[in-house]
Parts: structure tokens; C-alpha cells; sequence
């Protein structure tokens, strides 16, 4: 067998896009790693709230980053299993109060440079299709594939929504309409490596689509590109 190089798909988007459905499914199609970036900021994010600091406590927040060990691994299904200093906190991290928490923390440079390396190591040793806010422009700005997923915030919103239903944590629809905005905003704006679609990246702006329809498209940019 040729021995093939790795290859990197970075899907970078807002909020409730449909990244992470999206690239999971795409990446078990392609026979790849899927890595899930927003789970590794949830879980500095969490460790903040379990503490008791305010996401938005710089100081605070540096400080607690020598004391933390952030690490994941796959289960016998493939799904990313997230821990803190050695604790599972998988399910923790999917808590609707740690999005904004780690919408916060992650605005933190140090906090962006903290997690850097595992991602990149990740992308090394795997193909990989990741996904986040800054894949494409920083942290794999070599991605053979870059794609910018968006869609308007109102079918953002009704996603996160059904989401949260289905899990069983509901919340008001008009609330995280207001949510989805405030991360946008926050996402959009901070100094560190703020959302925004690399120039050399497809953009995909799914609203109306289904998932089937979406997943289409993305194979389709993909396999143009790559040859899978
Ligand atoms: O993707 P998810 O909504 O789980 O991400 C949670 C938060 O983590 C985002 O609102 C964003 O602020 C932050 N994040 C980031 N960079 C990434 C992935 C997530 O700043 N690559």
C-alpha cells in the first residue's frame, strides 16, 4: 500500500451552524479523525465555572491554567471523550451555562495558546477534520480543505434549540436567539484569533438546507480538492 499523507479538513463557522453533526458524519465518510475544538475550550470553560471564577476574570483565569491538564481520547464508538485533570467531564462540558463561559475564557490568548498544541498534535498524527472558529486561519492554516460554514442566526438559533431539546436540557428559543448573538459578537470581536473565514475557504452558508443536503455539499468540496 502507498503510504499516504495525512489530510486536514478545517470547517470554521458560528454558533450553531451545524459544524459539529456536520463534520462528524464527514469525517466517518472520509475515514477520518473528527475533532471537535469548541469541546476543548468547554472544558476550561467548565473548570471556570466548577471554580466558581468569572469566565471573564483574566487574571483569574491565567492563574488557573498551570493547574489544569486538558486531554482527550475516542471511545469504542469514536465519540471525543473530553477530561479534566484526568475526570471525565464529557457530558459536564454540554451544560447550556459552559457555551458562554467558554465563549469567554477562550477570548484569553494564553488560553488559545494553551490548547494550540493538542490540536495541532492532533492533525499530525490523524487525518482529521476539525472544527471551530480558527482552524483555517490559525491553528491549521496548511488545511488541504477550508471550509466557512454559517447560516442566518434565527436557523442557528432553532438548531441549538432542538438540540438542547433533544438532550433534555431545553431552553427558551428567544433566549438563545440572544445567546447566539452575544457569542457571535464575542466571537467576532476579541483580539485572539477572532472568527472569520480564511481567504482561501469555501464559503457554505447552509440556512434551509437539510442535513442531507449540506453533508452533500461538503463531501462534494472536499472530494474536488483532495481526490478521497
Ligand atoms: O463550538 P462550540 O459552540 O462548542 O464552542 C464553544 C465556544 O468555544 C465558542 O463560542 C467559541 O468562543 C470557543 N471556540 C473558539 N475557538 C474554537 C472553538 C471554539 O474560540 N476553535
Amino acid at each position: 500500500m502507498d503510504e499516504r499523507k495525512n489530510f486536514a479538513v478545517a470547517i470554521d463557522g458560528p454558533s450553531g451552524a451545524g459544524k459539529s453533526t456536520l463534520a462528524r458524519s464527514v469525517a466517518r465518510e472520509l475515514g477520518a479523525v473528527y475533532v471537535d475544538t469548541g469541546a476543548i475550550y468547554r472544558t476550561v470553560g467548565y473548570c471556570a465555572w466548577r471554580r466558581g471564577i468569572d469566565p471573564g476574570a483574566a487574571e483569574e483565569i491565567r492563574a488557573l491554567l498551570p493547574e489544569i491538564q486538558v486531554t482527550m481520547d475516542y471511545d469504542a464508538d469514536g465519540l471525543q471523550r473530553m477530561y479534566l485533570n484526568g475526570e471525565d467531564v464529557t457530558k459536564e462540558i454540554r451544560l447550556p451555562q459552559i457555551s458562554m463561559y467558554a465563549s469567554r475564557v477562550s477570548a484569553l490568548p494564553e488560553v488559545r495558546a494553551f490548547l494550540m498544541d493538542m490540536q495541532r498534535d492532533m492533525a499530525r498524527r490523524y487525518s482529521v477534520v476539525m472544527d471551530g472558529r480558527d482552524i483555517g486561519t490559525v491553528v491549521l492554516p496548511q488545511a488541504d480543505v477550508k471550509i466557512f460554514l454559517t447560516a442566518s442566526v434565527e436557523d442557528r438559533a432553532r438548531r441549538r434549540w432542538e438540540e438542547l431539546k433533544e438532550r433534555g436540557t431545553p431552553k427558551d428559543f428567544g433566549e438563545l436567539l440572544e445567546e447566539i448573538r452575544q457569542r457571535d459578537y464575542n466571537d467576532a470581536h476579541r483580539a485572539a484569533s477572532p472568527l472569520r473565514a480564511a481567504e482561501d475557504a469555501v464559503y457554505l452558508d447552509t440556512t434551509g438546507n437539510t442535513f442531507e443536503k449540506s453533508r452533500g455539499q461538503i463531501l462534494e468540496i472536499i472530494k474536488e480538492r483532495i481526490g478521497q
